[in-house]
């Protein structure tokens, strides 16, 4: 196996989470009779580039299979995030009505439709075909298509090279990590900037969220690195923002290498600074992760174990794919935990993969009266506790895993 930026042998391993089925293959009541897939979900890293990134990529294309493609329900606060992007980027680069934004992966819509209300044009880019109808249901022109170098130059050639190329939690899921970046070089304009957002190596590592691992997450990055790969693509990232999102995301800003107009920003600086003094360019750093991952297991089982010997009542919220990984990994199954609440009537009914916990409406919270609630989706625990406030009338608490467990 060898790294899919550079090419180096890769043999060191950064976590092992034995195995899991896929993180979104939601199972019906017949299904749960019939046999189930579970594929081997381990991590290894570059000792060259520092590229952390899952073991055996081709199993994942099995994985990735048509009726994969759920609408992602964005939540009100991921919303809120784009519509505040939007009108910062068009202040920022001054784009208006002659201006051209292309977004990859832009899924049914959600953050295209800010960029058409200001009437700047704008092309979605999205392999899944029922999401892109969606988008284009609101009328936003979508490309059904995997972005990559053959679709840069069919776009350039057609003269719809961006002003603005955005790409949000995409980067994670690129197999050819090589010619998706190539690519945004052959799509932008000579002053034209990329903005991407991708969960931080860094908090993953130093917030023990390894619930964010899974099958269709194939690379996870630092700064450092990804500033390596758009660098060997003649990209350079001349600003980065932290954000609070998916539990720390970096936002970078990428521009021609020959663009002298915009030039580096301290944040830049600054941030490899940081990365280097915490040590993620030394193998160190990446091997202590698997023991710090282990404690939250052991610490999240011995509460649940804890509850069920105290005859307490312990549901879940969130039928999130991060969830599945978490009860994968440390073996959970519905004699612990009753059931799930999940907002989407398509989840309802469900049961989650692996550990067969039923998805129920949240109507089922007040019937059952759990003493626990678990929530799942821990990056938007605020939203999900002022939610669910009446669970205090019983004396109901709430119960986070990650990044330890914490009970509120
Ligand atoms: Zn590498």
């Amino acid at each position: 196996m060898k790294c899919r930026f550079c090419h180096h042998k890769l043999t060191h391993e950064f976590i092992d989470l034995i195995n899991a089925p896929p993180s979104n293959s939601f199972l019906t009541k017949y299904q749960l009779n019939e046999l189930e897939v579970f594929y081997p979900l381990k991590l290894l890293v570059c000792e060259k580039c520092w590229l952390v990134q899952v073991d055996e990529y081709k199993k994942s294309d099995e994985i990735f299979s048509e009726d994969y493609a759920y609408f992602s329900s964005y939540s009100k606060s991921w919303l809120d995030h784009a519509r505040r992007y939007v009108d910062m980027i068009i202040d920022r680069l001054g784009l208006n009505s002659r201006s051209h934004v292309i977004e990859i992966a832009s899924n049914d819509g959600y953050l295209l439709q800010y960029f058409k209300e200001k009437q700047i044009p704008c092309l979605g880019i999205e392999p899944s075909a029922n999401t892109a109808m969606a988008a284009r249901e609101i009328g936003i022109e979508t490309i059904v298509e995997f972005f990559g170098v053959d679709l840069a130059r069919r776009l350039s050639l057609k003269g719809k090279k961006a002003d603005l190329i955005i790409g949000n939690n995409v980067l994670a899921h690129v197999p050819d990590i090589n010619d998706f970046v190539a690519g945004l070089k052959i799509a932008l304009k000579d002053n034209g900037v990329v903005t991407m957002e991708f969960p931080h190596l860094m908090c993953l590592i130093e917030q023990n969220q390894f619930d964010t691992i899974y099958h269709e997450h194939l690379s996870y990055y630092s700064f450092y690195t990804a500033r390596r790969i758009f660098e060997k693509h003649g990209l350079e990232l001349f600003d980065v923002e932290q954000l609070p999102t998916h539990g720390g995301s970096l936002r970078i800003y990428a521009r021609h290498k020959e663009d002298a107009s915009k030039s580096i920003t301290p944040n830049v600086v600054a941030l490899l600074k940081e990365e280097e003094s915490r040590g993620m360019l030394t193998l160190s750093y990446y091997k202590g992760f698997q023991a710090n991952v282990d404690k939250v297991k052991y610490d999240f089982v011995n509460f649940l174990l804890n509850q069920k010997k105290h005859r307490k009542k312990v549901a879940a919220y969130g039928a999130a794919a991060k969830g599945n990984t978490l009860l994968n990994y440390c073996g959970v199954k519905k004699d612990l935990i009753e059931f799930v609440v999940d907002a989407s009537s398509h989840k309802q009914g469900m049961f989650l993969p692996g550990s067969h916990i039923p998805v129920v409406k949240e109507e089922e919270i007040t019937r059952f009266k759990p003493d626990y609630v678990l929530i799942l989706p821990w990056n938007i625990k605020n939203e999900i506790t002022e939610q669910l406030s009446y669970i205090r009338k019983w004396e109901g608490r709430f119960v986070v895993s990650i990044p330890e467990i914490r009970i509120f």
